[in-house]
């Protein structure tokens, strides 16, 4: 008996009633439909879709469901159940089904991949309010975390890379590594004998590219190690232009901090690195964005070869409430209006403009490979975040709290795992209750694990951030600028957090 599968996704079309897009969430198809196909499958639904254990999910599209007798050609049946949108699958057996692939797809995704952070310091010359890391600086107790990494600790350090990778299969690798640096502020001036030589050391193992999350207010003094051989990708914060940034991003006796940023953004640029301007909004800066876009199209930075910008939600934890943030649906929407009002805000991306270029690869073979992801960010698969400390974290978002480091590297570059290792590399939508009966499951991955607990208390469980909607509007904007020819641009980012 044929049912409609519980991973099939409806993506209204803007310029159509007459026809939808199908997405499966797990055979990967899409296909354009008539209006009728659509409500068919909807009729041959098992059942409400199940309700998230907390809010969230938003409703798919509201379609009527078919009358009874009205259903599609026998060659119609045919090619949705080949597709996948039908199936004979009971609710439970296809639910089963689906954490077998999540399974057997996470295993392999982390058997591929190993991504190696060095925080050189927890140290930072400014004090941002919204900082997750602000106790560090600002409270006696947590003062011991801000020492420097020493050249003994980065010696263990490599000396355990090898056992790492072994753990995941890796072996005698030839693949050039990536090696992020992160903080506090990784590139401070007085960091930089220890950043020179954890970049020398990662060269003597093997080919390697750098990138980096940096402030920004320093980097004259790594001048000579930015560019493409060097620190190639940077990731530097402007909160706005630059009245309203020195107001956020500022220094410990309250001096603003854009003044040092520019230059030096001019600087990476001169060299040949890309930079990604990562803009950090919340409703009490939203309005001052298009100002940014003015001030760096005045610049011409966007018309410099690896200049990007994107917008993200500042997102809630100890220091900042829920309540003064965006949602990542919500301030995408809001750029999209502002873009409509502002031409300047054309230089400056939305959050999602990222999901809009993979939702291009299920319907655009050229776009690339179609994406079905089996976690939500690569701290469930292999990415080893080191401390001054010899600590190892899965997610920097924890880095700095010991109960919840992953492993240590002992003396000698012994690697000693612990419990939280599992629990990190465990967290899939197949081990959260209710993300394996997700549609989305695959294109979201299951949340963040930190906003998740931040949120509920739980690590395994959803944090959805409204990616029912806006996956189903990325979808439907990558469908219609396909139809129009436009070229699928590149988004530069780190993380979200
Ligand atoms: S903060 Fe969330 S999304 Fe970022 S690395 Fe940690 S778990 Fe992943
Ligand atoms: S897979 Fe994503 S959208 Fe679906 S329930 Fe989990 S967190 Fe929410």
């Amino acid at each position: 008996m044929l049912r409609t599968s519980s991973y099939t996704i409806y993506v209204a079309l803007p310029e159509s009633t007459d026809e939808m897009l199908l997405v499966h969430g797990y055979s990967g198809a899409y296909d354009r439909v008539s209006r009728s196909v659509a409500e068919y499958l909807m009729s041959r639904e098992p059942g409400p879709p199940p309700v998230p254990l907390y809010g969230e999910w938003s409703a798919e599209p509201a379609l009527q469901r078919a009358e009874a007798g009205q259903q599609p050609s026998d060659s119609t049946l045919d090619v949705l159940t080949k597709r996948g949108y039908l199936t004979e699958m009971s609710v439970p057996e296809e639910e089963g089904h689906v954490a077998r692939i999540i399974k057997k797809r996470h295993m392999r995704a982390s058997q591929q991949q190993v991504n190696y952070i060095f925080m050189p310091t927890y140290n930072c010359n400014l004090r941002c309010a919204y900082c997750f890391q602000a106790h560090m600086r600002t409270q006696q107790e947590f003062r011991h975390l801000l020492r420097t990494m020493t050249r003994e600790m980065a010696d263990r350090i490599f000396a355990a890379l090898p056992a790492i990778e072994r753990q995941h299969g890796i072996e005698d690798d030839e693949r050039t590594r990536t090696v992020g640096l992160f903080g506090g502020e990784p590139l401070l001036k007085r960091s930089r004998g220890i950043v020179e030589y954890i970049m020398d050391k990662a060269r003597e193992m093997g080919p390697t590219q750098f990138w980096a999350v940096s402030n920004a207010t320093e980097l004259q003094a790594y001048e000579d190690l930015i560019g493409p051989d060097g620190i190639s990708t940077i990731q530097i914060t402007l909160d706005g232009p630059p009245d309203e940034h020195d107001k956020r991003r500022i220094h410990a006796d309250g001096a603003g901090s854009y003044a040092e940023i520019a230059p030096n953004i001019d600087l990476c640029l001169a060299r040949g690195a890309r930079v990604a301007i990562r803009v950090n909004v919340d409703p009490a800066n939203l309005a001052d964005v298009p100002r940014l876009a003015e001030e760096i199209v005045a610049r011409g930075w966007d018309k410099q070869r690896g200049f990007s910008v994107y917008t993200s939600p500042i997102v809630p934890n100890e220091h900042v409430g829920i309540e003064a943030t965006f949602s990542t649906w919500h301030l995408d929407q809001a750029i999209d209006e502002l873009r409509e009002l502002h031409p300047s805000m054309r230089v400056v991306g939305r959050p999602d403009d990222g999901m809009q270029s993979l939702a291009r690869t299920l319907i655009d073979r050229r776009a690339g490979l179609p994406s079905m992801k089996t976690s939500f960010c690569s701290a469930h698969t292999g990415m080893y975040i080191f401390d001054a400390f010899g600590d190892i974290y899965a997610c920097w978002e924890r880095t700095g709290d010991e109960r919840v480091r992953i492993g240590r590297v002992l003396d000698g570059g012994e690697v000693e795992m612990n419990g939280w290792a599992k629990v990190w590399h465990s967290r899939t939508p197949a081990s959260n209750p209710t993300c394996r009966k997700c549609r989305y499951a695959f294109q979201c991955g299951g949340g963040c694990a930190v906003l998740a607990e931040g949120q509920k208390g739980k690590f395994f469980t959803n944090y959805c951030d409204g990616f029912a909607d806006r996956f189903r509007h990325s979808v439907a904007m990558a469908y219609m600028d396909h139809q129009a020819g436009v070229e699928v641009e590149e988004a530069v980012r780190v993380c979200d957090l």
